[in-house]
């Protein structure tokens, strides 16, 4: 579905990126784990839009994508939720929402998505006119996640959704992250450098270091590596 060839990006001189390649089945469930500044958020950036990369290509379906602005991708079905989640802080939980469905127009399939989201987290339905600032930062995650299902994604991009959360809130948010991947085959694409939840949720995952894959092979496989437990899982 998604498809990654021999990626280099830069931030000026600084080759972050340096020929990354990887693919991502309908369906499928990845992780991309790694170090601090390995290049994980600029993969997920590159590939959302944000960043262009120098070199290499992107494709959705066989259709190269790789020089389209963020709002195009988001049309096309690839939406992120970034690092640190990036709420609208002033807006209600149900504003927040509105605006995840901001580029379609088929408004019934738009009250079925909310009733969705609302039933994969029922705190954010009892909050619905709380501002999104005031929630925790578990309940912002579940609503950063909501709004970006709202966009109906075919492909979800999850930058770190551990981040900064207590190890209870991160267990539940990523139990849920494997129901939406189930129910409604939404393909889901995570960022994470909490190896072991990221893996065990993963079908398939990749290792990054220093801009490079190193590894790939099934979440499975890669809990069992002897070199994955040492390095990023501290067994
Ligand atoms: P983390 O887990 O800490 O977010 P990461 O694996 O996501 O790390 P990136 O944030 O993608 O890593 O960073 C990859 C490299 O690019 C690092 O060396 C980082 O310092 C550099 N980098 C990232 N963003 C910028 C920027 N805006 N300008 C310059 N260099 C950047």
């Amino acid at each position: 579905m998604l498809k990654l060839t021999n990626i280099h990006t830069y931030y000026g001189n600084i080759h972050a990126l340096k020929g990354i390649d990887i693919e991502v089945a309908e369906g499928e469930v990845i992780s991309l784990i790694g170090a601090n500044g390995a290049g994980k958020s600029t993969t997920l950036m590159t590939t959302c839009g944000i960043v262009s990369p120098k070199k290499g290509t992107i494709e959705l379906n066989g259709e190269d994508i790789t020089y389209l602005p963020p709002d195009a991708l988001v049309k096309k079905g690839i939406c992120q939720v970034p690092e640190g989640r990036r709420i609208f802080p002033y807006l209600t939980v149900a504003e927040n929402l509105d605006m995840g469905a901001f580029l379609r127009n088929d408004k019934d399939k738009i009250k079925q998505d909310l009733d969705y989201v609302y039933e994969l987290f029922p705190i954010l339905a009892n909050r619905r006119n709380q501002a999104g600032g005031t929630l925790s930062g578990g309940e912002q995650q579940m609503l950063a996640i909501s709004r970006a299902l709202m966009s109906r994604p075919k492909i979800l991009l999850l930058d770190e959704p551990s981040l900064g959360l207590a190890p209870i809130v991160v267990k539940q948010i990523f139990s849920i992250i494997e129901k939406i991947n189930q129910e409604s085959r939404t393909t889901i694409f995570i960022v994470e450098q909490n190896a072991n939840l990221a893996l065990k949720a993963a079908h398939r995952g990749y290792v990054m270091e220093t801009g490079r894959i190193t590894m790939t092979d099934t979440g499975k496989n890669l809990l069992a590596n002897e070199d994955v437990k040492k390095a990023y899982l501290g067994i």
